[in-house]
């Protein structure tokens, strides 16, 4: 390790001094268990837990005679120890100790580096949201393409190092885990108890099958898990050294006070940091493939993984602590330069809209083939020199279709970032796009999809809906019903008007979920109170998402309706009337075979996207959504949503005065159940 490159966290993890606490817990544990067997006598073990300790020193001067750092560490602390020392390492082998402490240090070096990329993925974060709407040109193969912004730049460098962030996660839960089985993995002179005891006090899970040592390709997935994130630090600093380069200078690494780019120059300031965290990613590449060629050992273990070891994993460690580090620093102090950005757009006179001019012709009537000739033609032309705007506008063959003040509508920077919002609220670094789904779902109510079925025979009748087969095997004619029931049916009403609200309201969720990209099982309206739909195979689960405690949840846990949840709840209930649709866990619903783990967890991360979308949806309409019940089904073979979302199906309250615009002014006699249906229906509606 190169003190140049450590920071003093890691350093001290990788410290000799360190290492050997970590090996003295071990023996001290695997002592203990030893007496819970009575292998070792109790006063011994207190004797053990009292005087040891070691000299880091002596154990040098112990191993210089020895060659063996194990047993000049055991000999070192029997020293101290006297008699008792005699029961240390009992039955032990040295790597029992050695592998198992060196999973702890690997997993303790994680969560530095963890801690590191958090901090840096704040960072990334604000800046994203700082730089959101700053334009710059966007680059494909070094060439201007189209522009972007410098926020889109850091919001992408933050989605990949969530995916790093889970990959070193995977690479933690890999090497949690230890070993104390002997020489070759029999426990021929242990007793898996003491495995057991040690590495559950450790915080460690003993290996399923082990030999004399813990297999290397849980060492390997770190090491490369280690490789890939330092791989995209090389990508984010690569990317800084290019707009640094003089003739783009769009970004520079800040520079400090005192600071001198070259001994001969005066005038230098380099991306030297940026270039120092591309340097150091080749070494964490070389690394991962040792680690990778440490995989294949003889037999029951060779000893050939251990000296590349000692090397590659505190190494790359350090290495990766110390560019996550130097890098988020390079990015605090970032200079930008929005000036030269601009310039830079504005450098190739507007050939970076040449695609939007495209299909700006081809909407005007030209063929893609024409339109691409005309436009090509004034861009090689005015290429390298030249200015193609002003060629294009004076070009009678392009004038026929587009005049002066359309292209320059055309040409505008803004167009580009028109989508921003979009993609950083999926990056979850941004406020949902409501009014884009409403923009969607308006273009959708406004196609007006043609289908021609007949109604057929009664399928089924439910509570508060008819739904009949039709002429088309694949689709179903609901039919909402005025009929209100509460409490499994024992409250039962007719409210004139309800079955067309519902009907109304659904159809519109539903429209809208479809514009934000949830498939569902809504097809068309058909009339005031029908609608058409997909015929599934109904999952028998209710999955049902809450918000806010209230309804059966405030009541079984004696929680006051009205509690903000920390998040989002998501209960699954059993459809069943006879039973009252009874709570349902996931695991249970795994166990009775009724969904499999990825289907359960598909259902749940759906109805998740469902409540964000409907939540955010509402709040534009001072509306808060409660709670609410979905039901899924199986369309050829798909997970669509099915069923209805109605002021039946979610409560619904008022933001600013809490009243409740739900079924719940029916289930507690409140009143005024059509009224407020109505006025969910005049929000959503925009008020007709
Ligand atoms: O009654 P509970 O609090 O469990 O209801 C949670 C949510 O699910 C409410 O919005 C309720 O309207 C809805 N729900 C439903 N149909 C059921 C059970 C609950 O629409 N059978």
């Amino acid at each position: 390790m190169l003190e140049r490159y450590t920071l003093p966290e890691m350093g001290k993890l990788w410290s000799p001094e360190h290492r050997f606490e970590k090996w003295l817990d071990l023996e001290v544990l695997a002592c203990e268990a030893w007496a819970d067997l009575g292998r070792v006598p109790a006063a011994a073990v207190r004797e053990i837990r009292e005087r040891a300790r070691f000299d880091v020193g002596r154990i040098a001067e112990i191993e210089a005679v020895t060659r063996h750092d194990v047993i000049a560490f055991v000999s070192c602390v029997a020293e101290n120890v006297g008699d008792a020392g005699k029961y240390l390492h009992l039955g032990l082998t040295s790597y029992d100790i050695v592998d198992t402490a060196l999973s702890l240090l690997m997993r303790d070096a994680l969560d530095i580096i963890l801690k590191a990329l958090d901090d840096l993925r704040e960072l990334l974060a604000d800046q994203a949201r700082e730089y959101q709407n700053l334009p710059m040109i966007g680059r494909t193969h070094g060439v201007h393409a189209e522009p972007i912004s410098l926020g889109l730049k850091f919001a992408l460098w933050h989605a990949e190092l969530g995916r790093a962030r889970g990959r070193l996660e995977q690479a933690r839960r890999g090497i949690s885990v230890g070993r104390l089985s002997g020489v070759v993995g029999t426990y021929a002179h242990l007793d898996p108890y003491v495995e057991n005891y040690v590495c559950r006090r450790a915080g460690l899970v003993p290996a399923k099958v082990s030999t004399q040592v813990l297999q290397r390709d849980r060492h390997a997935e770190y090491l490369a898990a280690l490789a890939i994130t330092a791989g995209s630090l090389e990508k984010f600093a690569t990317e800084i050294r290019h707009l640094q380069r003089t003739e783009v200078l769009e970004a520079e690494e800040g520079f400090a006070a005192g600071q001198k780019g070259s001994s001969a120059m005066p005038h230098k300031r380099n991306p030297v940091n940026c270039e120092r965290i591309a340097g150091l990613a080749r070494v964490l590449r070389g690394n991962a493939t040792a680690a990778l060629e440490n995989i294949s050992l003889w037999h029951e273990r060779d000893i050939t993984h251990s000296s590349v070891e000692r090397i590659i994993i505190p190494d790359s460690t350090t290495l990766l602590h110390y560019m996550i580090v130097q890098f988020t620093e390079v990015l605090r102090h970032l200079q930008i330069y929005p000036q030269q950005m601009e310039r830079n757009l504005n450098r190739t006179h507007g050939l970076i809209f040449s695609q939007r001019l495209l299909l700006a012709l081809v909407a005007k009537g030209l063929s893609r083939e024409e339109a691409y000739v005309l436009v090509q033609r004034q861009a090689h032309r005015n290429w390298p020199e030249g200015d193609f705007m002003a060629a294009l506008k004076a070009d009678p063959a392009i004038g026929q279709y587009l005049k002066v003040d359309e292209i320059d509508a055309l040409c505008d920077v803004r167009h580009y970032l028109d989508r921003t919002d979009y993609i950083f609220w999926r990056a979850g670094l941004g406020p949902a796009p409501v009014q884009y789904w409403e923009s969607i779902a308006g273009l959708m109510t406004g196609q007006g999809k043609v289908v021609n079925v007949e109604k057929g025979d009664l399928l089924y009748e439910g509570k508060a809906k008819q739904m009949y087969l039709t002429t088309d095997p694949d689709l179903v004619w609901v039919s909402y019903k005025d009929e209100a029931t509460a409490f499994d049916g024992l409250k039962k009403d007719v409210i004139s008007g309800k079955g067309t609200l519902n009907n109304r309201i659904s159809a519109h969720f539903f429209t809208l979920l479809e514009a934000a990209g949830i498939p569902t099982h809504f097809v068309k309206l058909l009339g005031s109170h029908e609608m058409l739909v997909k015929r599934v195979e109904i999952i028998p689960l209710e999955v049902i998402v809450r918000n806010i405690a209230a309804g059966s949840l405030a009541k079984r846990l004696g929680i006051e309706e009205g509690l903000v949840l920390v998040r989002p709840a998501v209960e699954f209930c059993y459809k069943n009337d006879d039973l009252h649709d009874p709570l349902v866990t996931e695991d249970q619903i795994i166990a009775l075979g009724w969904a499999d783990a990825s289907r359960v967890q598909a259902l749940r991360l759906l109805a998740l996207e469902i409540d964000e979308i409907l939540r955010s949806y509402l709040g534009t309409k001072n509306l808060v959504l409660v709670d609410f019940k979905l039901e899924f089904g199986i369309h050829r073979g798909d997970l669509i949503l099915a069923d209805e979302i109605s002021p039946d199906t979610c409560r619904l309250w008022d933001k600013q005065t809490r009243e409740k615009l739900d079924k719940d002014r029916f289930r507690r006699d409140l009143g005024g159940l059509i009224s407020a249906y109505e006025e969910v229906w005049k929000r959503l509606s925009g008020g007709d």
